[in-house]
């Protein structure tokens, strides 16, 4: 026991499900056994060259080095609402539909805060990204999951929501190119969303992080196509993952004027906006088009195509992903995720997510993330071919 006792909304989080993992993780390297991490989604290319030279130049220019507007510059706005007209066919007014994120975990972490009361409750995906739910508790809400299945091509079935719930429900959270199992939403699904959405009058919120990360050219949607989604959708976007710049922590939110003034206004009252060179380089990279996307497309599309055909060789069952980096695998008979991760880990160095970390209904599952690159992932192959499960 410390001294302070830590408030009752820290002790309400989680268990941290990776620990075992991480200890297991030390020991293996404490071997001095060779390690290939497949385990975070974490993009291992740099960022590309032109954006590193915008940020070099914008960050000589002293107008940048004080505080910047908290909604985000005109400019970047501006360039955020241009690529998603040239992007999506969608347009937005860059005044009162967009707002710049210090990367869009910010936004979705600060979220709930403008819109649930104690009591409300949030529907949230699961598996899903871990902020969803955090986010939801943070704001005195409480979490319905949706359960994600194979069998329903891993969107969730709103028709089985109880009505008790979504008498009380305010915000549905959804992830399309989805984070772990890969899978894309179709105009259908997202027509049926907005129906949905409208007759239990939710807030759509729908995290977008990979839109620009997708396979045989099909190109993941924006639910702001839908005419009338804007009268009650949010989405989050990020650069974190189009363009390889995780660590620069920038993104945007857009939609509904009143959804993206409500977050607005927990954010004047938290942070300070992104530094204005890093909203500089951010331009440059909205307004590069597809050269560099094209790239990063193309590097993880290889590596998908070595990853799959040599599990299903060792006689896995891999999801096919239509999108994202990650590849999302029922775990060998007589296997939990845990197990299957520590056999992998302990056993050939390999280190990938066990899916019950991302919720109760990954189970079953590990996540491997394509972020080494072909040799490595050929070598993982090798491994796992010589220990079998
Ligand atoms: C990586 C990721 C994000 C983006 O995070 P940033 O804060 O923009 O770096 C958002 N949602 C999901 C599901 C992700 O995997």
């Amino acid at each position: 026991m410390g001294r302070f006792t830590l408030s009752r909304r820290i002790q309400a989080l989680p268990p941290y499900l990776f620990a075992e993992l991480d200890r297991k993780k030390q020991e293996v390297r404490s071997k001095g056994m060779d390690i290939i991490d497949l385990g975070v989604g974490d993009p291992d290319h740099p960022t590309p060259d032109f954006i590193v030279d915008a940020m070099k130049r914008e960050a000589e220019v002293p107008a940048n080095h004080q505080y910047p507007s908290y909604e985000g510059l005109p400019e970047f706005r501006a360039a955020a609402a241009r690529w998603y007209k040239e992007r999506f066919g969608v347009a937005l007014d860059p005044g009162n539909e967009v707002v710049a994120l210090i990367g869009s975990k910010e936004g979705i972490a600060h979220f709930p805060l403008a819109f649930v009361d104690p009591g409300d409750v949030v529907l949230v995906p699961d598996p899903g990204y871990p902020v969803y739910h955090i986010a939801t508790m943070f704001s005195g809400g409480k979490s319905h999951f949706m359960p994600l299945l194979r069998e329903n091509g891993f969107l969730p079935r709103l028709d089985r929501i109880p009505g008790g719930v979504l008498a009380k429900a305010k915000i549905l959270f959804l992830n399309y190119p989805n984070n772990p199992t890969s899978a894309i939403a179709d105009r259908k699904f997202y027509r049926n969303v907005l129906a949905f959405a409208e007759e239990h009058d939710l807030i759509v919120a729908h995290d977008v992080a990979y839109t620009e990360i997708y396979f045989d050219g099909v190109k993941p949607m924006s639910i702001l196509e839908l005419p009338g989604a804007k009268k009650r959708c949010i989405e989050f976007h990020s650069l974190s993952k189009t363009y390889n710049m995780t660590g620069w922590r920038i993104g945007f939110a857009v939609g509904n004027t009143e959804l993206v003034g409500g977050l607005g206004k927990v954010k004047t009252n938290v942070d300070s906006g992104v530094f204005q060179a890093v909203q500089g380089a951010a331009i440059a990279a909205l307004g590069s088009g597809e050269s560099a996307t094209r790239e990063i497309r193309r590097t993880y599309q290889e590596r998908r195509d070595v990853l799959l055909p040599g599990l299903r060789a060792l006689g896995l069952d891999p999801v096919t992903p239509a999108a994202t980096f990650y590849v999302w695998i029922p775990v060998p008979e007589g296997y939990t995720s845990a197990s299957f991760c520590t056999h992998l880990l302990t056993k050939a160095g390999i280190v990938t997510t066990p899916g019950n970390g991302f919720g109760k209904s990954g189970e079953g599952y590990i996540r491997i993330a394509l972020t080494k690159e072909k040799e490595r992932i050929r070598e993982a192959l090798d491994r796992m071919r010589r220990i079998g499960f």
